[in-house]
């Protein structure tokens, strides 16, 4: 069984040079204990967050430990159970870590779920209809609560969580305006997912271009902003922002290798009167149902489009994961392993 541990931490920019690849041996099918389950991964979820993991600094979730196989979502196939609730062959989900196998106590409620993958496929589990398309739901619906007409922003609008959150915007008869980089992932955004503007951030390196570029695209001002990003951008949309505007704070990629992201006006918050909200999406399961249904209707049904960039095979996970923290990924990143 090939694993993926971290092997160091990262001083500044996270590398590939901070991962290592180890090979552990596998339980046969009659060695697993009362309630195990064995899973053999198809793919692995590369996430933005794995990257504060990496860090040994205080945060809402605990570091990820050095010398073990790296934390993040998997989905895949049992392939051996001692359990009455999982059958070989079954599809599931779950958090097995950067490796090919995993086995799993699946006595706990909730640890390994159950999938069904005759109309979503099984890679959008981790992606549109799993955490990222949760996220992208709670910080659209209970943070920025979009009303029809109104404008919202979305930045890394091509991701696994901003492609969703202007989908869902939009089906909420909001005008939707994207951010993100290149000419594009921009086309993409208003041409397949049927936003209405995007704005290539690239070209807008200051305040003032930014401003002005978020002026055109945004003739109304800004209702609600969701954030990915940080920096530069957060600052234009609060120079846009109208009165009682809502930003839901749910990344802020541009720092998570430790660039400062100080904010230019912080006052603007009290002249537009602003809700300013962050929030973990695993700290809200009570809808995390709720959301899951209309995002797996709308991926069942053709509404909700998403992308995927996929590595093939466990050892490009460490590159995948560096080139999604530099916008190299277009959708979902994800390394598939069979
Ligand atoms: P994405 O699929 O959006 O991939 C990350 C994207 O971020 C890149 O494609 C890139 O897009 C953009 N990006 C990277 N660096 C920069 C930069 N310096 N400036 C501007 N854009 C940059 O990832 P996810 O959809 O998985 O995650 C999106 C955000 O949501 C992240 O900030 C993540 O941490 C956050 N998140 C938060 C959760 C929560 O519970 N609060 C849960 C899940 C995700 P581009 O090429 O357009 O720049």
């Amino acid at each position: 069984n090939r694993q993926i541990v971290l092997a160091s931490r990262p001083q500044g920019e996270a590398g590939v040079d901070n991962f290592r690849l180890v090979e552990t041996a596998l339980p046969g099918p009659d060695e697993l204990a009362d309630g195990q389950v064995l899973v053999r991964h198809h793919f692995l979820s590369l996430d933005p967050y794995m990257r504060g993991r990496m860090n040994d600094s205080r945060s809402y979730a605990q570091p990820q430990p050095l010398d073990e196989v790296m934390i993040g979502g998997t989905a895949g196939e049992v392939i051996a159970s001692r359990n009455p609730h999982f059958a070989v062959g079954d599809a599931v989900v779950g958090m097995g870590g950067w490796q090919e196998h995993a086995l799993v106590d699946a006595t706990q409620r909730g640890v390994l779920q159950k999938v069904d993958t005759r109309q979503v496929p099984l890679s959008a589990y981790l992606g549109a209809v799993g955490m990222p398309g949760v996220t992208a739901w709670y910080g659209l619906v209970k943070i920025i609560d979009p009303q029809p007409g109104q404008t919202i922003t979305v930045s890394a609008a091509s991701g696994a969580v901003g492609s969703a959150v202007g989908q869902l915007a939009k089906a909420r008869g909001c005008r939707v305006v994207g951010l993100a980089g290149g000419a594009e992932k921009c086309a993409h955004v208003v041409d397949e997912l049927g936003f209405d503007a995007c704005i290539d951030y690239r070209r807008h390196p200051d305040l003032k271009s930014m401003s002005a570029a978020l002026k055109a695209a945004c003739p109304a001002g800004i209702d609600g902003h969701f954030e990915n990003v940080g920096g530069l951008i957060l600052d234009a949309v609060m120079l846009r922002a109208n009165a009682f505007s809502r930003v839901a704070m749910c990344g802020m990629i541009a720092g998570y290798d430790g660039q400062p992201l100080p904010m230019a006006n912080p006052a603007l918050i009290l002249v537009n009167r602003m809700k300013i909200e962050g929030f973990i999406v695993s700290e809200h399961m009570a809808v995390w149902p709720e959301a899951l249904r209309e995002l797996g209707a709308g991926v069942a049904t053709g509404t909700l489009k998403y992308r995927e960039s996929i590595a093939q095979g466990l050892e490009h996970a460490p590159e995948a994961f560096i080139g999604l923290l530099k916008g190299r990924n277009f959708g979902k990143q994800l390394v598939k392993l069979v």
